[in-house]
């Protein structure tokens, strides 16, 4: 992927279950992308290391960091805290990294308002069907029950947000969407427009949203 002298945001929210984070993983490690890691007030799941996955923090150190203006954004989600680090990520851009985040909506909200003078580019993955996403949550380390129905309830919140991306991609196989959204940062990078069709996208909402 060519790079600008400084490095470039790219940013991939979704509902819970998506598989965003999997997609941020491959698009890192095939692309030369550092990946933001968040520190959360949320308590580890069982495959989750700290420093790698998050920054796991009491709520009071969290509170500390917000005091600190130690983040670029921090929101709160499914009753707990996440914050992405402002010094992490500028000093990686500086140096001409590209950095790529895993946050919600409103995180990537107040990142957009910043207007920081690195080119941003926002992508929204969604699900194929309501009950794939069912599926993925319900296989994912959550054997509790309250928590998936949670997380369901809210995917219709979640989604009213996609008109506020550069891009929404479809995660129904892996490696397709893989190669969509790596062909959407590209043409980007180089100023080229985009062949996104908006209206199947559009048609994809309206269903999930039955
Ligand atoms: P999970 O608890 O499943 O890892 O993440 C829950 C949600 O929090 C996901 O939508 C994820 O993208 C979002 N999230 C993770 N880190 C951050 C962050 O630093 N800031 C914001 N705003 N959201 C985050």
């Amino acid at each position: 992927m060519s790079l600008e002298k400084d490095g470039i945001i790219v940013i991939l929210s979704s509902p819970s279950g998506a598989g965003k984070t999997t997609l941020v993983k491959k698009i890192a490690k095939e692309n030369n992308f550092i990946i933001s890691i968040s520190h959360t007030t949320r308590k580890p799941r069982t495959n989750e290391t700290n420093g790698k996955d998050y920054f796991f923090t009491s709520e009071e150190e969290f509170k500390n960091l917000i005091q600190n203006e130690e983040f670029l954004e921090y929101a709160k989600v499914f009753e707990n805290f996440y914050g992405s680090s402002k010094s992490q990520v500028l000093e990686n851009l500086n140096k001409g990294e590209n950095v790529i985040f895993d946050i919600d909506w409103q995180g990537t909200e107040q990142i957009k308002k910043q207007k920081l003078n690195y080119k941003l580019i926002t992508f929204f993955i969604l699900p194929p069907s309501k009950s794939e996403l069912f599926n993925r949550l319900k296989n994912r380390d959550m054997k509790d029950k309250n928590i998936v129905e949670e997380r369901m309830k809210q995917f219709n919140e979640d989604i009213k947000h996609w008109e506020n991306y550069d891009f929404v991609v479809v995660n129904e196989d892996l490696e397709k969407c893989y190669k969509e959204i790596i062909g959407f940062i590209n043409e980007r990078v180089n100023n080229v427009d985009s062949n996104y069709n908006k209206k199947s996208i559009l048609n994809h909402i309206k269903k999930l949203r039955i």
